[in-house]
C-alpha cells in the first residue's frame, strides 16, 4: 500500500476487484456451494441445467450450453457450425487474443478487419476487403460491453452466405437496437471468468443458440463426443470441455444480480463522462445510438497513455490496456502476413486506449476521485 499519494489522497483505488460482489451476495453464494458439497454432484448435473436453462430465458434463446471458458465456447460453437481446416474467419485484432487463438484451433485461419474508432468494434465497411473464395464465418466482438454493429454484419452475413458467432465475453446484457447480444448470429459465445459482468469463480463458458443441431453437436463435443444420455460411446470426436456444478451453482445467483451489476457500471460512467468532457486530449466512451452498453470496462483515449498511466498509479489510482498490442502484430500471429500499419484504427486505438477502474461495488465518490485526479493531470501537460 503506497504510504503517500501525490494527490494527497490515503486510499488507492484498484482497477478491479471480485471480492466486493462476494460480500454483497456472501449468504446466498455461500449457500449456493454447501448445497453442491451437500449433494455431492459435481459434473453435468441439476445446477448446470438449471442455469442454463435460466440464462437462455435471460437471454431469449432456445439453448444455452455449458463449458469449460469463453475461449472453449468460441471453439465449440465454430467447430459445431462445421468450421474448421482450410477455412477463413473475420474477426477484428482489437480484442482478447483469446478470440484469434479459438479460431486457430479450429483449423481456420483468422482474418483481420480493421475498427470503428468511436466504438472499438469491427467496422462492416471494412469486411468486404477481406472476403476470399474460403470465407466462412465471422466473429464480432461485442468489445468492453458495447454491441457491434449487428444490423450490418448480419447483413453481410447473409448476402455472402458466412456463419456468425457472436463473441459475448465482454457484453452480457448489452443490446443492439433493443435486442441482446447473442441472440443474432448462428451461435454465440459467452465467458464467465471471474472478472467479467457474469463472473464465476474459476474459469466457464457457455454457447447460446437457437439452433437444435448446433446445440446438440456442441452437447455432444464437450462431453468426448457421447451423445447425452449415452456414455462412453464416442460419435464424434468430442473434448472435455464441461461447467462444473459449483460454478453453475454460484453462476445462478450471479445471474440474479447481473442487471444491477449493469446499471451499477453505467451509473458509474457516467460519473466519469461528468468529470471528464471536454478535455481536448481525451475522449470519453461513446455509447452509439440504440445501444445498451454494460461497460465491462471504461476505456478512454489519452495522448501520451503511457505517461497517464503511471501518473495515476502515483496517485493509488490503477488502470489498465486493453489491449497492448493488436494481435497481428503479436509474435504467434506475425507469419499471417500483416505490415505494421495494416490496420491504422486498430494501431491507433493500441497507442491510446486506457481503462479506468470499474465493478459494480466501486464507489461513485472513487470515480469521482479518479475524474479529479485525470482531469487535473491533463490540465497540466503542454498542449501538442
Ligand atoms: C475473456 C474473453 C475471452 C475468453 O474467455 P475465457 O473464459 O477467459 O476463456 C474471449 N473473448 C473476449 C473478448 C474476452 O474478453
Amino acid at each position: 500500500m503506497p504510504t503517500k499519494l501525490e494527490d494527497g489522497g490515503v486510499n488507492p483505488i484498484a482497477f478491479n476487484l471480485t471480492k466486493p460482489g462476494y460480500v454483497a451476495h456472501k449468504n446466498e453464494i455461500d449457500d449456493a456451494i454447501r448445497e453442491v458439497l451437500e449433494t455431492s454432484w459435481f459434473v453435468l448435473g441439476k445446477n448446470g441445467d438449471a442455469f442454463e436453462h435460466e440464462f437462455a430465458t435471460y437471454l431469449g434463446m432456445a439453448h444455452v450450453l455449458g463449458c469449460n471458458s469463453g475461449y472453449d465456447a468460441l471453439v465449440l460453437a465454430l467447430r459445431a457450425l462445421g468450421i474448421g481446416t482450410g477455412d477463413e474467419v473475420l474477426t477484428v485484432s482489437h480484442t482478447a487474443v483469446a478470440t484469434a487463438v479459438a479460431i486457430s484451433a479450429t483449423g481456420a485461419t483468422p482474418v483481420f478487419c480493421d475498427i470503428d474508432p468511436v466504438t472499438f468494434n469491427m467496422d462492416p465497411n471494412k469486411l468486404e476487403a477481406q472476403l476470399t473464395a474460403r470465407t466462412r464465418a465471422i466473429v464480432p466482438v461485442h468489445l468492453y460491453g458495447q454491441a457491434a454493429d449487428m444490423g450490418a454484419i448480419m447483413e453481410f452475413a447473409r448476402t455472402h452466405h458466412l456463419k456468425v458467432v457472436e463473441d459475448c465475453a465482454q457484453a452480457h446484457g448489452a443490446r443492439w437496437q433493443g435486442q441482446m447480444v447473442g441472440t443474432f448470429g448462428d451461435a454465440s459465445a459467452f465467458s464467465f471468468y471471474p472478472t467479467k459482468n457474469l463472473g464465476a469463480y474459476g474459469d466457464g463458458g457457455a454457447v447460446a443458440t437457437n439452433d437444435d443441431a448446433v446445440a446438440n453437436q456442441v452437447s455432444m463435443l464437450r462431453n468426448y463426443g457421447w451423445q447425452p444420455g449415452r456414455r462412453y460411446i464416442s460419435e464424434i470426436r468430442g473434448v472435455n470441455s464441461r461447467l462444473d456444478e459449483m460454478q453453475a451453482a454460484i453462476l445462478r445467483v450471479k445471474l440474479r444480480h447481473l442487471d444491477a451489476g449493469n446499471d451499477a457500471r453505467r451509473r458509474l460512467a457516467s460519473t466519469y463522462a461528468k468529470h471528464l468532457s471536454g478535455l481536448p486530449s481525451l475522449v470519453v466512451p461513446t455509447e452509439a445510438p440504440g445501444n445498451h452498453h454494460v461497460f465491462h470496462l471504461y476505456v478512454v483515449r489519452v495522448d501520451a497513455r503511457d505517461e497517464v498511466a503511471t501518473s495515476l498509479r502515483g496517485s493509488g489510482i490503477g488502470t489498465h490496456v486493453h489491449y497492448p498490442q493488436p494481435i497481428h502484430r503479436q509474435p504467434a500471429y506475425l507469419d499471417h502476413g500483416y505490415a505494421d500499419g495494416s490496420l491504422p484504427e486498430t494501431e491507433n486505438a493500441c497507442r491510446e486506449v486506457l481503462s479506468l477502474p470499474m465493478y459494480p461495488e466501486l464507489a461513485e465518490a472513487d470515480v469521482a476521485r479518479v475524474g479529479r485526479i485525470l482531469r487535473s493531470l491533463i490540465e497540466k501537460r503542454p498542449t501538442p
